[in-house]
């Protein structure tokens, strides 16, 4: 019986790398998106092709909604009857700025999404997981270095991330469900783009000890070991992903 594992944001970038990766050990896959529909349908035919076992489906799902989040891991049980893990990697950047120019609309959409968010669908997995099931959240090495002059709002809802991983750990540690999160550096992604900066890819990605931008899958393959049993000893661990960075 294929495991499943629900990714938040798989439609494209570091959730898509990760739902293929998972399909091509075995597993189900539930994904979401929040507005790029045939995207998420291009994912799903990869994890199709790349399955041995599994299947895959999308779902709309708006982590700024708690409805949303909710209906999102009820369709993946209904669909698959068990969850037993969940990536936790849906996120925004906002276009450059200082923090004495952002406009609190800006700031607000960058926290609903990647705190608030990001807390709706931890809380979804606590409620759901079951004893040997593990949540890993998608965090960012913004949260060590700060942004200073660009994101410092995006900096610091993955902070907000790195301390929910901490906390929740410690949570759920003794139900035998594993927490743990992954810090990416620059990895070659369209966020950059939504960003305003694509350029920050090749400006910034050689700009780290490995002298090169990361790769979505280079993330995944650490996201999925910490899911895996290999990692069956490891919880409140955040893995830096960034080339050194
Ligand atoms: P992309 O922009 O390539 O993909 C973002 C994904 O998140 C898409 O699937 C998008 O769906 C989804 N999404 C956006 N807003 C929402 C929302 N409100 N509700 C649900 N889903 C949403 O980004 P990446 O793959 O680069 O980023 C993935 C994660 O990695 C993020 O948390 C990001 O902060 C983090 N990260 C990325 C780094 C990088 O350099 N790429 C560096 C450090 C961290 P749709 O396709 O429908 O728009």
């Amino acid at each position: 019986m294929p495991k499943t594992i629900l990714i938040t944001g798989g439609s494209r970038g570091i959730g898509r790398a990760t739902a293929v990766l998972f399909a091509r050990q075995g597993w189900n896959v539930a994904l979401s998106f929040v507005g790029n529909q045939q995207s998420a349908d291009e994912t799903c035919a990869l994890c199709e092709r790349a399955g041995i076992t599994g299947n895959a489906f999308a779902r709309k799902c708006d982590v700024r909604d708690e409805t949303s989040v909710v209906n999102f891991f009820n369709s993946a049980r209904e669909r698959f009857g068990s969850i037993d893990g969940v990536i936790n990697n849906a996120g925004i950047v906002a276009p450059k700025s200082a923090l004495a120019d952002m406009d609190i609309e800006r700031m607000k959409n960058v926290f609903d999404t990647n705190v608030l968010g990001a807390y709706l669908v931890a809380r979804e997995a606590a409620r759901t997981l079951q004893s040997g099931g593990s949540l890993v959240n998608v965090s960012s090495i913004a949260a060590k270095l700060g942004s200073p002059g660009e994101y410092v709002d995006y900096a610091g809802s993955k902070g907000a991330i790195d301390t929910l991983t901490i906390g929740l750990a410690r949570e759920l540690g003794p139900k035998g469900i594993r927490v743990n999160a992954v810090r990416p550096g620059i990895i070659n992604t369209e966020i950059h783009a939504s960003g305003g900066r694509p350029e920050r890819v090749v400006e910034l990605g050689p700009a780290c000890p490995l002298g090169r931008p990361g790769k979505a899958d280079e993330v995944a393959q650490s996201i999925y070991w910490l899911t895996s049993d290999a990692a069956s000893y490891v919880t409140g661990s955040i893995i830096d992903v960034s080339g050194g960075r």
